[in-house]
């Protein structure tokens, strides 16, 4: 079967080879890619998003502010999965909070407040094209390149907006072609839904859930046959590593491989408590 190259790989190889090489080896991967609060709370928003814009999991008349909060609880002990991924559910819930109460209903009340202001802010009448479905498509230079896509919406004029939500804060001052300069992820999505659906892309967003926040782009044919360009150099230099060096980066505070990395072991684990929550009466 052809190998398929997941925008995220791309970025983690163009940030650090060996981190990329861990998360390629599953022995490694599931022994320190652990579960984490923050990680729990992002798939749980997400799978209430999925279900509250659903049409037939949640009609329109439905899409009342108790709905999503349900459907957040819902999410939080697999209730709407499929046998398998709700015990998968279960145990990374088990393994995160155990019998820490507290600590779980603190994290549950941040997913709750950060649905309840998108609830306030964001247009709740749209009716998504496709929600957290995986597509692919073949490169002209042979790649397939996937991903798993939040949301796609179709607009009124037939374009197509890709939305990826995100459970974490808005960066600072960030505009559109810095935006488009530094993402992969959003690009090769556009890539693949271009030509998979033959329709022009009108935006790709970044939307910070719990910020009222959107930062995006606009992709122009020439920005995606460069970032194209950049997806077939990735992919070589991939096929072609044989070190796979550490190379130090301002996310290394941040990974899972720090006590193994020759570089990380040195470096302070990063501060992921949340610093602030929403003056909310829940
Ligand atoms: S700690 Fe930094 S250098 Fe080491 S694997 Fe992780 S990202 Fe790479």
């Amino acid at each position: 079967m052809d190998q398929k190259y997941y925008p995220t790989q791309l970025e983690t190889f163009r940030q650090c080879p060996l981190k990329y090489k861990y998360g390629k080896d599953p022995e490694i991967r599931d022994k320190y890619r652990q579960p984490t609060p923050q990680l729990y709370v992002g798939t749980c928003v997400h799978d209430a998003l999925e279900n509250f814009f659903d049409v037939t999991r949640t009609p329109m008349a439905a899409r009342t502010e108790e709905r999503l909060d349900l459907l957040l609880r819902r999410a939080w002990v697999g209730a709407d999965l499929w046998t398998k991924k709700k015990r998968q559910r279960l145990e990374e819930r088990e393994k995160i909070f155990g019998d820490d109460k507290d600590s779980e209903a603190g994290w549950g009340k941040h997913a709750l407040n950060m649905l309840h202001r998108f609830f306030l802010t964001a247009d709740l009448t749209a009716v998504p094209f496709t929600a957290e479905q995986f597509h692919e498509a073949r490169l002209k230079s042979g790649i397939i390149v996937a991903g798993k896509i939040d949301r796609i919406d179709r607009l009124p004029d037939g374009s197509m907006r890709i939305m990826d939500y995100k459970t974490g804060k808005p960066p600072f001052k960030k505009d559109d072609d810095s935006v488009a300069a530094e993402d992969l992820q959003l690009s090769t999505y556009a890539i693949v839904v271009r030509k998979k659906y033959r329709a022009p892309i009108s935006r790709c967003s970044l939307i910070f859930v719990a910020h009222d926040e959107e930062v995006g782009f606009t992709p122009t044919d020439e920005l995606l046959i460069g970032k194209a360009a950049l997806i077939e150099e990735t992919v070589k230099a991939i096929e072609a590593e044989t070190e796979f060096a550490p190379k130090e980066n301002h996310f290394c505070p941040w990974c899972e491989y720090r006590k193994i990395c020759p570089v990380g072991e040195g470096i302070e684990a990063a501060d992921t408590t949340p610093k602030e929550d929403l003056d909310l009466p829940f």
